[in-house]
């Protein structure tokens, strides 16, 4: 299967990965949407949330929890967590994961924060 987050999580192309266990691998997003833009991605081929099945439960509370371990290492206190579902949710990667959208300096980006979703994941 040509999918580009089944090659980063099996090591077949290069990413910049902060965290990996046996089931996901956090790396940095490729085109930034924030400051601190980082995915969460199963190692298991899953095409998006609306793909589930109930087998996928410890999995995605998982992901969730990594998201928040993956933040507290960060030093973030605030942050967005987004799944975009299908092309109409702005999906173009077709291999489940969640965006951890953080780093804005809460006072000069009120706005900016306040507009979120951001722009580009807005798509
Ligand atoms: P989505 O629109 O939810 O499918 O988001 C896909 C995300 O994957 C986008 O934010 C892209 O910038 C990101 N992306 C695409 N290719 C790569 C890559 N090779 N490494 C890291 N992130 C990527
Ligand atoms: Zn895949």
């Amino acid at each position: 299967m040509d999918c580009i987050f089944c090659k980063i999580t099996g090591k077949e192309i290069p990413a910049d990965i902060l965290f990996e266990d046996d089931s996901l691998m956090v790396f940095k997003d490729i085109h930034p949407s924030a400051p601190v833009h980082d995915l969460i991605v199963p190692k298991e081929h899953i095409a998006s949330i609306a793909s589930l099945q109930g087998n996928h439960r410890d999995l995605l509370a998982h992901m969730i929890y990594t998201a928040k371990d993956t933040a507290e290492k960060l030093g973030l206190k605030g942050y967005k967590l987004v799944f975009n579902v299908g092309r109409e949710g702005g999906q173009v990667i077709d291999h489940l994961h969640l965006h951890m959208l953080g780093g804005w300096n809460p006072i000069k980006q009120k706005k900016e924060i306040d507009a979120m979703p951001h722009p580009r994941l807005d798509k």
